[in-house]
């Protein structure tokens, strides 16, 4: 065993990312529109790494990327010199310096910030415009865009490109999204020349919300984009943890802190190197499963900080040495997400960095 590099047993565990299936996922939203193709890289590539999936992007022909924060797009413009990059938490007061020597595009959406960025770039540096079509959380609401349309202060903030977001377009029988569409068509009606952006993973598969650029995110990384129908994307991260011990434990016996398990009958317990620091969430106790050698394994009692217990009775491959498998194998960052009581975003943002992290593909 090495002391570190790849090696599982130094680390705990392993996670896996795969950049050719990053990069299939975007071809294949690319292909659903004439829409030119952005990508969602803020939250670090949604945890897989912005140094790393954001020139494979780039290689692969994405040239137009969004992060939330200044900071996120310092740290995008690093490994993507020349793309254009837009930072959708908009302009902090007094940033305007920082964003125009990273060459860094603020998604603007209020008077304050407008005006702002007028008095700084006088037009000579890019930027887009928010509107609000339904979040009431950035953004401009949609009256007040429309009485902004032909105001000299569009033309002084250089504004390039006009966006909204989608409240529920992961539900598409959701009466909103099509009072979204039809709202941001007639901002974009009133902004001729400029391009126009509504459409989030999800947003890809409803019909009259591709426009000029679409903006995915989660789906890049194997998120389903159509939670009501089996997922079309290429799954991406693959977590897995070594067995550090296994045990049989007599009817009665409880495992984990406070006991929350007590075994029904003898079985075998195997526990993992992996525990809540590592980004897996403590609410998937008693919830969730493994795979090891294949076959599912239940999650039991409480997940510790560095260590999960599991029920290991039906897996003969379980021993010291093996792996589980926690994401991966058809054991998705969907229904991980579910059993904790969560979304699959959240499991994927909040990927540790305490294990090893290799890159495929
Ligand atoms: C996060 C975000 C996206 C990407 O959404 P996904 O659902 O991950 O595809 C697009 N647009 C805005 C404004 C966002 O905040």
């Amino acid at each position: 065993m090495t002391e570190s590099g790849t090696d599982i047993g130094a680390h705990g565990a392993r996670l896996t990312i795969d950049l050719g299936a990053i990069v299939a996922n975007w071809r294949m939203l690319s292909a659903r529109g004439a829409a030119d193709c952005a990508a969602v890289v803020k939250a670090d590539a949604y945890g897989c790494g912005v140094s790393r999936v954001g020139p494979a992007l780039l290689e692969a022909g994405c040239r137009t990327f969004f992060v939330a924060h200044l900071s996120e797009g310092v740290a995008a413009r690093g490994a993507l010199p020349e793309a254009a990059i837009y930072v959708l938490n908009g302009l902090p007061p007094g940033a305007c310096e920082p964003f125009a020597a990273h060459g860094l595009r603020p998604v603007l959406g209020s008077p304050e910030e407008l005006s702002e960025w007028a008095a700084f770039s006088g037009g000579r540096l890019p930027a887009a415009l928010h509107v609000d079509t339904g979040m009431n959380r950035l953004g401009l609401p949609v009256p007040e865009a429309l009485a902004l349309a032909g105001d000299p202060r569009i033309a002084a903030c250089g504004i390039d490109l006009i966006l909204s977001h989608f409240v529920s377009a992961e539900k598409p029988a959701d009466p909103v999204n099509a009072r979204q569409i039809a709202d941001f068509g007639r901002v974009r009606a009133a902004y001729p020349g400029l391009r126009a952006s509504l459409a989030n993973s999800s947003g890809v598969f409803l019909d009259g919300a591709r426009h000029d650029l679409l903006r995915p995110g989660y789906a890049l990384f194997g998120g389903n984009p159509t939670p009501e129908a089996a997922n079309p994307m290429r799954p991406v991260v693959r977590l897995e943890a070594m067995i550090t011990q296994v045990r049989n434990v007599e009817a009665g016996a409880s495992a984990g802190y406070n006991g929350r398990w007590t075994a029904p009958a003898p079985s075998r317990l195997a526990t993992l190197s992996l525990g809540y620091a590592d980004g897996f969430p403590r609410a998937i106790s008693g919830r969730g499963q493994a795979l090891v050698g294949g076959v599912p394994c239940p999650i039991l009692g409480l997940v510790s900080m560095d260590l999960i217990i599991l029920d290991v009775t039906a897996a003969p491959a379980a021993r010291r040495g093996a792996t589980a498998v926690l994401i991966g194998d058809g054991l998705d960052i969907d229904t991980v997400g579910r059993a904790a009581g969560t979304i699959g975003y959240e499991i994927l943002t909040g990927l540790g960095s305490r294990y090893v992290r290799i890159y495929v593909g």
